[in-house]
């Protein structure tokens, strides 16, 4: 899973359009920790967005909002402003996320790891771990 880095920057704004609709406009710029699949190293994924929100009062105004709109329902009175924005930042997130280019000194660190020879390298460590105690 990802983990929201803290400080993540939300700009909005809200009019209404001519024809009656209620928008919320803005940008959204945030940070994820999230795990990379190449390395399984943790990696920083930055999230961007703009925002283009249609408020809408029923499940049936949802339908008449404009295709380039997505819907935030009022409930009460209560923009679910929170919730949305967490919305829009898990389906930002990637599905694989990757370094751009993976630390090679830490792979080659793995390669250098002999686990060719019959000893595991538990094996080994219990024997250093042996002598130190003798
Ligand atoms: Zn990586």
């Amino acid at each position: 899973m990802a983990t929201l880095s803290s400080g993540a920057k939300v700009t909005l704004r809200g009019y209404r359009e001519l024809y009656g609709s209620k928008v919320i406009v803005g940008e959204l710029q945030a940070e994820a920790q999230m795990t990379c699949r190449r390395c399984l190293e943790p990696v920083t994924v930055v999230l961007e967005s703009s925002i283009r929100w249609g408020l809408v009062f029923s499940e049936s105004e949802m339908q008449d909002l404009e295709k380039d709109m997505d819907p935030i329902l009022v409930e009460e009175g209560q923009i679910p402003l929170r919730q949305a924005i967490e919305d829009e930042l898990v389906l930002l997130l990637p599905i694989m996320p990757t370094h751009e280019s993976c630390n090679s000194e830490w792979i080659s660190d793995t390669e250098s790891v002999d686990i060719s020879e019959n000893k595991s390298p538990f094996a080994v460590l219990a024997a250093l771990k042996n002598e130190q105690g003798s």
